[in-house]
């Protein structure tokens, strides 16, 4: 019986897929056969080889990449979907470095002496005004988490004026495992630290100091003091407000500073997790000069698209984006120091110009217009994808769902699939049933804790409401038992993501990237030809975005 009743289910199981997959048509199925593994091979051989320096944003390398997949455009017959009539985007940016030896930041308690704290290992600060020179002296104001939540009735802020004033805060949100405050053990935006330095600044704040605790930030100091050590990039057209310092300081010297307030850090962070907690102004002024090299240059985002069939409909689109940018080439340090970028993100270009190529030669074209998208500065702060959403080709409510491709490692054939926030949007039983098509489980994120659907480009196209996520792989591929994937992925964090071995190899298998792109190219079809918008779930953080309609 047991055996009857499974192959029975079987049998429904294929008549139900292939009923699904044959609401698209023929020519559908023929451009996903036709993506091939060894165009995305040559594809990252290409973008991760020395001669493109590590495509960095403002480096010859860079503009070499942009050049290039631009060329790949048009060999494919897309349309230009830039400025006037071009390939591109062009963006102008602000370089800002911070100058450790000049800058100077102390603080002065109402009496005794001042504590003077030291660059990169104490604190690290961005201008984010982009002066050449800000000059601080405000008090300090601890305000918890720094979060306004209407929607989970949270506000630290309460009613207290922080205009002009240095704001001390913690990263992260109040820690909870009710998914209806803060969606439980899982980050909101709310908790991220762009968040609250543009929550900060829109009230006036004129500096941010970061309270940096491991488990919390999820990363160790050490990438706090990598990443802001370095040029941080800015869009040189963002008008919204900006701190003169955006910083973090080291847990151990938070607790001094609280200290010298006669105040105690533990005690003020369990307050911090209250609904009633309110700011509190503390004895100690911020004294800071923060100096800076600024510089200005261009990058560019590479848009194309193929237009939709249906008259009405391609009026409407459907992105795929991938950013094509990396950390580039750090002269200064000895050895190998071009940072190729092979997985990171030569792969999610080699899966976008197998999209292009096989959507664009395809005998029918999906009803909607299809946009192609290869991003730049994803590596300084989703920059180039912030300013795509902020200037869509299509305007952003028209635009159906965007599918973002990150960093794909060429491993083989994947069992599993990762598609973080999908659930969160109106397309999710139809990812569900092509995932089923394709033999892929889908993954849940192990580590929502850690925010990842904050931190690639898609969530650029979210905040603007557009239905946004990126498609991964999971740790199961066939021939192999979970641990060898999970193995593979711990290797790659600790031995090439961000540096300079990730590099392309021969011995890289790119079936796992062709798989994902075959996934995307259905559920991409799918979405633009189905009769309405996609859309969030209701109650969804970006679901006001899309109500907005940008
Ligand atoms: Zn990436």
């Amino acid at each position: 019986m047991k055996t009857l009743r499974a192959l029975l289910l079987a049998i429904i199981g294929v008549f139900a897929a292939a009923q699904a997959q044959s609401n698209l048509p023929a020519a559908a199925q023929k451009a996903m056969k036709a993506i091939d593994a060894e165009k995305i091979r040559a594809t990252v051989k290409y973008l991760a080889d020395d001669k493109l320096e590590g495509r960095g944003t403002g480096q010859k390398g860079g503009d070499m990449a942009a050049d290039w997949i631009a060329a790949q455009f048009k060999s494919y017959g897309l349309l230009p979907a830039g400025d006037g009539g071009t390939y591109f985007q062009n963006i102008q940016f602000y370089g800002v470095t911070t100058d450790p030896a000049k800058t100077r930041f102390a603080f002065v308690p109402s009496a005794g002496a001042e504590t003077v704290l030291k660059f990169a290992d104490d604190f690290v600060a961005t201008d984010m005004t982009h002066s050449e020179k800000s000059e601080i002296d405000a008090p300090i104001v601890w305000v918890g988490y720094g979060i306004n939540a209407p929607e989970y009735k949270w506000d630290d802020y309460k009613d207290t004026d922080v205009k002009g004033k240095v704001l001390l805060m913690l990263v992260n949100e109040p820690p909870s495992n009710d998914p209806n405050f803060f969606k439980g053990r899982a980050l909101t935006y709310y908790g991220r630290w762009t968040y609250k330095y543009e929550e900060a600044a829109r009230r006036g704040a004129v500096g941010v100091i970061l309270v940096h605790q491991t488990e919390m930030a999820s990363y160790p100091w050490e990438v706090v003091r990598n990443s802001w050590g370095g040029e941080t990039s800015l869009l040189k057209e963002d008008t919204d407000p900006k701190l003169k310092s955006a910083g973090w300081i080291q847990l151990e010297v938070a607790r001094k500073l609280a200290a010298s307030a006669g105040m105690n850090l533990d005690k003020m962070m369990q307050e911090a997790n209250s609904r009633s907690f309110k700011p509190v102004e503390l004895p100690v002024k911020v004294k800071e000069t923060l100096v800076s090299h600024v510089r200005s240059f261009a990058s560019r985002n590479v848009v194309g698209e193929v237009k939709g069939s249906d008259s009405a409909l391609a009026k409407q689109a459907i992105l795929y984006t991938a950013h094509y940018d990396h950390l580039g080439i750090h002269p200064d340090e000895p050895g190998d120091n071009i940072y190729n970028g092979a997985a990171d993100n030569a792969t999610g270009c080699g899966i976008l110009l197998e999209l292009a190529r096989t959507i664009a030669a395809a005998d029918q074209k999906p009803k909607r217009t299809v946009l192609f998208a290869a991003v730049t500065a994803e590596e300084q702060g989703l920059l180039g994808s912030k300013y795509l959403g902020q200037h869509p080709p299509v305007p952003a409510k028209n635009i159906s769902l965007d599918l973002n491709y990150d960093d794909i490692e060429p491993l083989g054939e994947p069992q599993q699939l990762v598609v973080t926030g999908a659930e969160r949007t109106s397309v999710y039983p139809l990812v569900e049933k092509v995932a089923k098509d394709f033999g892929l489980a889908i993954q849940p994120d192990d580590r929502p804790e850690a925010g990842h659907y904050y931190r690639s480009d898609h969530f650029s196209l979210a905040r603007v409401g557009v239905p946004a996520f990126s498609v991964n792989e999971g740790a199961l591929f066939k021939g192999h038992d979970l641990a060898w994937g999970e193995e593979k992925e711990r290797d790659y964090v600790a031995h090439r993501y961000h540096q300079p071995s990730d590099e392309y190899r021969a011995d890289m298998d790119f079936t796992a990237d062709a798989k994902l792109a075959k996934f995307g190219l259905i559920l991409g079809w799918e979405a633009a030809n189905q009769p309405t918008l996609a859309g969030w779930q209701a109650g969804d953080e970006f679901e006001k975005a899309r109500k907005a309609g940008h």
